[in-house]
Formats: C-alpha cells, sequence, structure tokens
C-alpha cells in the first residue's frame, strides 16, 4: 500500500489521512507518495464514458489504500460531485475550439475555477473524518484569490473546523475577494494581508511549521501543498485524456500554472501510466518557471501584478515535489537546493537534470497585451469567453511546439466572469455572473486587514479559532 513521505527527507512514512489533515509534512517538505501506482491499462480503456466519479474513484483508490474503510471514498465521491454543487451534469466538460484541440472547463464548481474540484471533495472528507473521530482542527491558508474562497465554500458548512484564509489586500480581483469575504460563517475568517501572495504564503509555512501552535490548534492547510489536492486534480486530467482517446492514443496539455500545483497534477497522471504527450507550462509575466526551463536556474524576482492574478507568483512551492523526483530522491541534495533558495532565493539543476526537465514540460510565457489578444482571438473564432488565466493557457498552447496529431487540452481555470474587467477590456463584452452568483456585488462583506507580522498574524489566529 502506498505511504507518504517528506520531499526533505524520508522519516516514517505516514498513510493518507494523517497527509491530508497534516497538510505540510513536519521538517516543512511536501508529501509526496513513497512510490508512484501504475493503473491497469484495461481499467484506463474501460474509463471512457464513465461518469467523473468513476474516474475519480480508480485514480484515487491506489493513493488511498486501506486509509479510508470500503465504501466511504465513493460516498464521499457521490457528495462531492453529485449533489448539484457543479452545475454541468459533465463535471468538467470538454469544448472543442480547433480541428485537434479542445478547452477542459474547470469551472463549473460553487465558485467558478478549477479549485472547487479539488477541495469539494476534500471539504467533505474532512467532514466524514473530523466526525468519525470527534477532532477539532484548524485550516489555514494563503491565497492569490481563486484558493481561498473554494476553501472557503467547501468548508463553511464543515462545524469541526475553524478556517483562516490570508489573502494579499488589493491583488485580487473585486469578485473573487467577494466570494471571499461575504460568507458569513462564525467559522471563516478572512485576513487581508498588507503584502503579496509571497507574503501570505510564507506566513502560512511559518505558522505550519511552529510545532506549538500546530500542537495547540491542530493546524492543516488546504492549499496546493496538500497531497489530497493534487491527487484530486489528477481526476480531471484522466477524465478528459481518456475521453480523447487514452491509453490508446497520446494527448497534450497545457496549463496556466503559477505554484505549479496544476501541472504537476497532470504529471503525476503521466506517472501513473496515461500517455500524456505534451504538458505546457503557461506563465505570466511572473515567469520563474519558465525562466527555469530556459536556463535551470530557479531564480526567484520582484512579484508584478498581471491581467491573471492567480498566477503572480515567485515562489511555485510544489515544483520541490517535481525537483525530489528530478533528483531521484536524493533528499540531502533536494535539501541543499530548497535552503539555497531561502537563503540566496536561487537554486540550479545540473545540465542532466535539466535536460530530463524540459524533455517533461515545455514552458512559455504570456504578457498581459498577450493575454488580451488571446481572449480577443479566441472570442472571434470560436464564439467563447475566456479567462485571463485560461487565455495564458491556451496562448502557450499556441507559442510551444505541438504534433499536430495528438490532441491538445488547454485547461480553462476560471469562469470568464471571476475577471470581467480584463474580458471586457479584451473582447468589449462584459461576462455576467452566473445566476446563482448574480447578487454578490451588493452583498455585505467580512475581513481583517493586518500586517505582514508573523506574531500579530497568530496572535490573532490564537484568539478567534474556537477550542471547544
Ligand atoms: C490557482 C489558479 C491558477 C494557478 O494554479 P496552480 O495550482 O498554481 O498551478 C491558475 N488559474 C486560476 C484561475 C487559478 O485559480
Amino acid at each position: 500500500m502506498i505511504r507518504y513521505i517528506s520531499t526533505r527527507g524520508p522519516g516514517e512514512p505516514k498513510s493518507f489521512l494523517d497527509v491530508m489533515l497534516a497538510g505540510l509534512a513536519p521538517d516543512g517538505g511536501l508529501y509526496i507518495p513513497d512510490t508512484w501506482p501504475e493503473l491497469d491499462r484495461d481499467l484506463l480503456a474501460r474509463l471512457s464514458g464513465t461518469p467523473y466519479t468513476s474516474v475519480a474513484a480508480a485514480v484515487m483508490e491506489p493513493f488511498i489504500g486501506s486509509a479510508l474503510k470500503p465504501g466511504v471514498l465513493g460516498k464521499v465521491l457521490g457528495q462531492a460531485y453529485e449533489t448539484g454543487a457543479f452545475d454541468h451534469s459533465a463535471i468538467a466538460p470538454l469544448v472543442q475550439i480547433g480541428p485537434n484541440a479542445w478547452l477542459l472547463e474547470l469551472f463549473h464548481g460553487p465558485t467558478l475555477s478549477f479549485k472547487d474540484y479539488a477541495l469539494q471533495f476534500m471539504g467533505r472528507l474532512f467532514d466524514h473524518i473530523l466526525e468519525e473521530s470527534g477532532e477539532k482542527l484548524t485550516i489555514i491558508g494563503a491565497t492569490s484569490g481563486d484558493t481561498g474562497s473554494a476553501a472557503i465554500e467547501a468548508l463553511r458548512h464543515c462545524k469541526n473546523i475553524n478556517t483562516f484564509i490570508l489573502h494579499p489586500r488589493d491583488r485580487t480581483s473585486e469578485v473573487q475577494r467577494r466570494q471571499m469575504t461575504t460568507v458569513d460563517a462564525p467559522n471563516v475568517f478572512n485576513i487581508a494581508v498588507e503584502g503579496t501572495f509571497d507574503d501570505c504564503q510564507a506566513l502560512v509555512k511559518a505558522m505550519l511549521a511552529d510545532p506549538k501552535l500546530q500542537g495547540d490548534l491542530r493546524l492543516s492547510a488546504v492549499n496546493s501543498i496538500n497531497w489530497a489536492r493534487i491527487m484530486a486534480q489528477m481526476v480531471y486530467y484522466t477524465f478528459a485524456a481518456v475521453a480523447l482517446g487514452a491509453p490508446d492514443r497520446g494527448v497534450s496539455f497545457s496549463v496556466p500554472t503559477g505554484n505549479f500545483g496544476n501541472v504537476y497534477a497532470g504529471w503525476g497522471v503521466r506517472r501513473i501510466g496515461l500517455p500524456i504527450q505534451q504538458l505546457t507550462i503557461g506563465s505570466n509575466r511572473n515567469d520563474i518557471l519558465t525562466r527555469f526551463f530556459e536556463t535551470g536556474e530557479m531564480r526567484i524576482d520582484k512579484v508584478m501584478p498581471s491581467l491573471s492574478p492567480s498566477m503572480d507568483i515567485q515562489i511555485s512551492s510544489n515544483f520541490e515535489r517535481y525537483l525530489c523526483d528530478l533528483m531521484r530522491r536524493d533528499h540531502k541534495k533536494l535539501n541543499a537546493a530548497m535552503s539555497a533558495f531561502k537563503t540566496s532565493k536561487s537554486f540550479d539543476v545540473d545540465a542532466t537534470m535539466l535536460q530530463q526537465a524540459r524533455g517533461e514540460f515545455a514552458a512559455e510565457r504570456t504578457t498581459d497585451p498577450e493575454t488580451l489578444q488571446m481572449m480577443r482571438e479566441c472570442y472571434e473564432h470560436t464564439g467563447i469567453l475566456i479567462d485571463p488565466h485560461t487565455a495564458v493557457g491556451l496562448h502557450a498552447t499556441l507559442q510551444s511546439q505541438q504534433d499536430p496529431t495528438i490532441p491538445v487540452v488547454t485547461l480553462a481555470c476560471a469562469h470568464p466572469s471571476k475577471f470581467p474587467d480584463a474580458v471586457e477590456q479584451a473582447t468589449g463584452i462584459r461576462p455576467e455572473l452566473p445566476a446563482r452568483l448574480a447578487d454578490l456585488l451588493d452583498r455585505p462583506e467580512y475581513v481583517t486587514v493586518m500586517p505582514n507580522d508573523l506574531q500579530k498574524l497568530t496572535n490573532f489566529i490564537r484568539s478567534e479559532a474556537r477550542q471547544t
């Protein structure tokens, strides 16, 4: 059965549930499976045309093993994906936009971004586990916009969880902010930090690495450092790939990414046996990943605001997971790279590793004017409005060398109405929010503004977390 180890050193391997409840490993590393399972080819061949939940069960079972009692996974998947939280019966529909090109629409969940796909599942699973064990949990998270609302929406009804979400003040779109701050629940706390997303993420990491706080509040995280999110995101890649002919035919994906979480899930799907041909990383002007693939050096630059704010990131946390495998699980080497990254804001890999990495990913970048142009062109050629993140992904698809005989899927990571200003600027059309969110701009907001100060934040969380 699969167990989980930290990227920073194997230690005592953990079960899926321990890893999901913990979020970050105690040594500051990220959890990865001790070995990658291989999905059976016949099983994959049978998945085409089956419901999203069947694909999910097939992908998740090997990663969960006996950590859940029989029947629980199926029940939780049903609650997450088949009780109306998603407004499309396919859950993740493929829409054709060119001769061999598709968009995978990942915005049919309650907060209109792909993050709902993992978090709706995790919320139900947390609820189930905590109900059984009678424990309480404090979830803390940093968001550049979409994680926060997806987490709040998934956890607001979990009475055994207090949720604290940090967002960089004034750096998320109004719709993104309001999807978080208009939730009026006694167990949900929105904190606007005077800083960047990376500052927020560093605060969360520091709190998770504080054993005292961890023990007192039972802290956990639901951003993409949590393995359960990566696992749940592997499902829609598989769902799309089998729909387009896998395992008999290869499929390529292009993914707008910042924290490397979403595209890492695509890489994971390749590891478990899906014929993923090309995986293309789409960066905006915050192009640390693209520069890495060009130079072999990961070097932090200043975070610049862009039209795709959910990717305004200079520290791609999940890259550490990939790096660990790229370094053939040489934990010492990995630790050296991570501490260099922390102290001198940079690390590099040798030529062999760079060559391997380039064989596994293509990496492109998209400027704001190119993002606008892509949204406009997509609308002109297909009649489809796309959001600026999707535009970065689509631009990356067109920039990178694609084999025309292989279907290529661009992940449509958010609904255009989450970013109405950019969409209107590009196309002249202001996309409307879906009916269930129509009054979002009129609802009252609940938010606490705080400086970028670990001590003040810790005090706040300690005093607000309702301990029972
Ligand atoms: C979160 C988010 C991203 C970036 O996802 P990663 O996990 O960092 O790869 C891209 N687009 C949208 C719309 C998002 O919400």
